[in-house]
């Protein structure tokens, strides 16, 4: 067996995340870096079974969270005092109401519980298969310790490996949307609905990555050439404006544009 030496292994390793969550600053500054590095990996992996799967992840968690206020306002989990809820082989089979519980239990709240139990499972399964060790190194050329943790690579899994960089697994990546939805920025990533690269943008707002990918989507929507005839039209008439009181304004003046453009 080969014996990795300590800048090996210092490459594999990956800092822990503080636990304080830092300043503001530095957290956007962590989000934009590790959203960067994602990116990059689905870019590099597209069409593979690892990109599949993590683009199940960042669909799927905020959805699921959505999914998960929602039924809490709407009382689907709603308790009371004794509440029981019955499963079987980890499905919810009953909710027995308490006393005082004035929201009314209804097969469809059941249904829609085990529906997100069932979600919420599939999601526990995906995260499952990624594991970390933890490890500290010596690096000689560094003359520090660095500490952290160490993806495990599965084979078969897409990995990014560049030159003096660490390499980037799919357990990386899994880490990275948690950190990232941790910090409420897992919603900036998003892959263009034209091309499917994936950027992880400054902008909420954020449509397409650019002119030719918007132009492309739009082209598909059969309202299109309507919106830009009239968006054409409309452009004409402010022009048409613009110069009607560009001129009245000049002879106003008692000049011309023309004069006005001429000797002075
Ligand atoms: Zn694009």
């Amino acid at each position: 067996m080969a014996i990795k030496t300590s800048s090996e292994l210092a490459r594999g390793i990956m800092d822990l995340p503080s636990r304080d969550g830092g300043t503001a600053r530095i957290r956007r500054v962590e989000s934009l870096l590790d959203g960067k590095l994602l990116a990059k990996w689905l870019n590099a992996a597209r069409d593979t079974k690892s990109h599949e799967r993590i683009h199940r992840l960042i669909v799927e968690l905020p959805q699921l969270r959505n999914d998960y206020n929602a039924a809490s306002r709407d009382r689907v989990f709603m308790r009371f005092g004794a509440e029981t809820t019955v499963r079987r082989d980890g499905k919810i089979v009953e909710i027995l109401p308490a006393d005082s519980d004035f929201s009314p239990i209804t097969q469809e709240k059941i249904r829609r519980a085990q529906v997100l139990a069932e979600r919420h499972d599939a999601l526990q399964g995906i995260l499952g298969r990624y594991s970390y060790s933890i490890g500290a190194v010596f690096v000689l050329a560094r003359g520090e310790w660095l500490s952290g943790l160490i993806t495990k690579h599965r084979r078969g899994e897409f990995v990014l490996e560049e030159e003096g960089q660490r390499p980037y697994g799919e357990g990386d990546a899994a880490f990275t949307i948690l950190s990232l939805f941790e910090a409420g920025d897992l919603e900036k990533m998003r892959s263009c609905p034209s091309c499917g690269r994936w950027q992880y943008v400054r902008q909420r707002s954020y449509f397409a990555c650019n002119a030719a990918c918007r132009y492309q989507h739009y082209k598909k929507d059969p309202e299109f050439k309507k919106k830009a005839v009239v968006a054409q039209q409309k452009h004409r008439k402010k022009l048409k404006d613009m110069l009607r009181n560009q001129q009245a304004l000049a002879e106003s003046h008692g000049v011309t544009p023309r004069r006005k453009h001429g000797r002075l």
